[in-house]
């Protein structure tokens, strides 16, 4: 494969929490997207990401700043 169309894993997860923004480069969101198509690995990164945030939204909005650190910890522990 043409190593210019492609990226590795470690680009992947430097540059994952900037694409889980929306602030990564469109070029380099495509790369990255593509790459999670066809990446097992990096894909659970993702979703792991994705849960993660998703939980700790919802900590959030019901109790703001309580214990998030420890939720989070917690959260982290439970994966
Ligand atoms: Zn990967």
């Amino acid at each position: 494969m043409p190593e210019s169309k492609y990226i590795r894993c470690e680009e992947v997860v430097e540059h994952l929490l900037t694409f889980l923004d929306g602030e990564a480069e469109e070029s380099r969101r495509k790369l990255i997207a593509q790459h999670l198509e066809e990446c097992r690995s990096c894909c659970s990164r993702v979703d792991f990401e994705l849960a993660l945030r998703h939980k700790v939204q919802e900590t959030a909005t019901r109790k703001p700043t309580v214990r998030l650190k420890q939720k989070i910890r917690q959260l982290i522990d439970e994966f």
